[in-house]
């Protein structure tokens, strides 16, 4: 029965959109036969999509950089209305429009009942943590899509409290999935605070979300670097500082052009593994991110490192970073007592605050990080023109329900 379409990976620097089965109750296979889990999933319940956001993450996945096979279905971050609900979800109804965090969590396992959801131990045989619509991360079904099957259900949604206010400040609140959550991580556990100095390295999505967070949280000052002239204005759209490295002038001279020191009390990395070195046209040098925050963040600083490394990496530039192992120079760090906050975000630790923020009309994400809405239709065109670094963060709007 193919009444349900979802974007799927093609083979490097391609996506399609293709029908498949309508989901069921059920788990998926590899959770189902690796950790002996039962299938049946009463416990679950399927959602129509409201949104579903096109993200960094998925890019690393459709640009070959991961070892995703071709036929894997994308999508992780998912808000949408319930549908149709398992007889053992107590405390949703259908009709409710809900968000979900990217990272799968039973709600029932140590790692769950001590808020880290982004490492739970019974959604993924290969190792802890799961998501929808990515490689390594239990083969659940992706949400950029028409619909969705959520397992947990109970723990993992978010209700929006009023439906129609849930839909007028629907292009804000569909950031609650991911990036407003793992930007506000990225700053948190990097120690900002009222009256920190902060540097976010990456002007994408999750950059600007971490930007805007370090806002929330009281910053003096946030400087946000990347090569890329286009984000780089979008973070000066609301009120950032910013630090051209196509320039090819070394980090710390900038950051002291703008603080009067080489130096900032929090760094983050919001880039991973797929960045390159400063100067325009610059190769890529995965630890080179790693480095920068080392470099200029102040002795006993915290690194928040949102941006994602991988443990394979077939289009890696040598061997070493073929199996994730790159030239961090860890010395730096350990030199100036540095903490290293890595992961996936918890994004139950923040969500719901952070929807509070957006539904008193505290928060503005979706015009920090210029949301834009598109049909399931336009996926492969969006996913390029990100690709092509567009200072854009696309949301899909599978049933048009986006005003
Ligand atoms: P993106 O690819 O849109 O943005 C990355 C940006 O980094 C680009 O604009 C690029 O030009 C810039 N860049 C490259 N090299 C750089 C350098 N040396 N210094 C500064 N900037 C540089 O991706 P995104 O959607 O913003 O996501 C960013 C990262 O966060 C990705 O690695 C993504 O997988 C990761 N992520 C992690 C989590 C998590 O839970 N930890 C959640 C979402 C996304
Ligand atoms: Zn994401
Ligand atoms: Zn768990």
């Amino acid at each position: 029965m193919a009444d349900n379409r979802v974007v799927v990976y093609k083979g490097p620097g391609e996506v399609a959109v293709e029908s498949i089965e309508y989901p069921k109750l059920e788990l998926p296979e590899d959770v189902v036969s690796g950790l002996g889990i039962k299938r049946a999933a009463p416990h679950a319940v399927i959602l129509k999509l409201v949104t579903s956001n096109i993200c960094g993450s998925d890019q690393h996945m459709v640009r070959g950089r991961t070892t995703a096979a071709v036929g894997q279905t994308l999508g992780h971050e998912i808000t949408g209305e319930i549908v149709e609900i398992g007889d053992d979800v107590l405390f949703h109804e259908v009709g409710d429009i809900c968000s979900v965090p990217f990272n799968i969590a039973c709600g029932r396992c140590r790692m769950c009942n001590e808020g880290k959801t982004g490492i739970c131990l019974n959604v993924n045989p290969a190792r802890a943590g799961a998501a929808y619509g990515y490689v390594d991360m239990g083969g659940w079904i992706g949400g950029q899509a028409e619909y969705v099957m959520v397992p947990f259900a109970d723990f993992n949604l978010l209700k929006f409290p009023d439906r129609d206010q849930a839909l007028e400040k629907i292009l804000d609140l569909t950031m609650l999935s991911d990036i407003f959550p793992t930007g506000y991580h990225g700053a948190y556990t990097a120690g900002v605070t009222t009256g920190s100095t902060v540097y976010v390295a990456g002007a994408g999505p999750v950059g600007l979300a971490a930007a805007y967070s370090a806002q929330l949280l009281g910053a003096a000052t946030v400087i946000v670097g990347d090569m890329n002239a286009d984000r780089l204005e979008q973070a000066a759209s609301f009120g950032c500082a910013t630090a051209d490295l196509s320039s090819g002038d070394a980090l710390a001279d900038i950051i002291a052009d703008i603080l009067g020191e080489p130096e900032v009390d929090a760094a983050i990395d919001a880039v991973g593994f797929e960045a390159r070195g400063h100067g325009r046209d610059a190769a890529e040098q995965p630890a080179t991110v790693l480095n920068d925050i080392m470099d200029v963040a102040r002795a006993g600083a915290s690194l928040g490192i949102p941006g994602l490394y991988v443990t394979g990496d077939p289009g890696a530039v040598d061997d070493a970073a073929k199996q994730g192992q790159i030239g961090v120079r860890l010395g730096l760090g350990w030199a100036k007592s540095h903490t290293f906050v890595t992961g996936q975000c918890p994004v139950k630790q923040y969500n719901r605050q952070l929807m509070n923020l957006i539904l008193a009309d505290k928060a503005h994400i979706a015009d920090a990080v210029n949301a834009k809405a598109i049909s399931l239709d336009e996926a492969p065109e969006s996913y390029a023109a990100f690709d092509q670094g567009a200072a854009t963060k696309y949301v899909i709007d599978p049933h048009g329900m986006v005003h």
